[in-house]
């Protein structure tokens, strides 16, 4: 199978062209088209089988099928992931598929002064990728804004479920568009 066939558009199948991801991979096979066609999704996929591109890729897509009507200092799709090592490799991904696109993408964990973090907030961006502390930290604080998040991905919510985030995770889901796609 090709990348092509799953209905991916011309900007990210150059982008994956270039990275010489040639076919996509099982969980991708998979993946894909549900995420396309709307629908919500658990899925689960060991480390190295390409989970971030199998979530990434059709959101991309979506993004580009349905332009936003809002600015773009409101994110339209918020990844939550345990540690910052996995936010800071999601958004080198990201960033890899959406070198044709006219796509931004924050990383937001904690370990970095709030401040500094919150003046990047305020240049907006249409992908946040976070981890629930730091985040709920950003919303409490009135920092940023959720409600037009049309895209919620829990990366590794087994483990964030693990290391206890699950009140935040609450929290952080009032804030979020209740019709998200999940
Ligand atoms: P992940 O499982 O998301 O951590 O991905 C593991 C690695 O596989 C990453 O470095 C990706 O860039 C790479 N990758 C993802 N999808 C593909 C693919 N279809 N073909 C080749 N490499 C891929």
């Amino acid at each position: 199978m090709l990348f092509k066939e799953l209905g991916l558009s011309e900007p990210i199948l150059k982008s994956l062209e270039e990275l010489k991801h040639l076919e996509p991979s099982e969980i991708q096979q998979q993946a894909i088209p549900v995420i396309l066609a709307g629908k919500n999704l658990m899925a689960a996929a060991q480390t190295g089988t390409g989970k971030t591109a199998a979530f990434a890729l059709p959101i991309l897509q979506r993004m580009i099928d349905k332009p936003s009507e809002t600015q773009r200092s409101n994110a339209r799709a918020l990844i939550l992931t345990p540690t910052r090592e996995l936010a800071s490799q999601i958004a080198d991904n990201i960033n890899d598929y959406t070198k044709y696109l006219e796509v931004s993408v924050l990383t937001i964990y904690g370990g970095v002064k709030l401040e500094t973090q919150a003046q990047k907030i305020k240049r907006g961006a249409d992908i946040i990728v976070a981890t629930p502390g730091r985040l709920l930290e950003h919303i409490q604080a009135c920092n940023l804004n959720l409600s037009n998040v049309d895209f919620l991905v829990l990366d590794e919510a087994d483990r964030m479920l693990d290391m206890g985030f699950i009140a935040d995770i609450q929290k952080i889901l009032q804030s979020v568009n209740k019709s998200s796609q999940k």
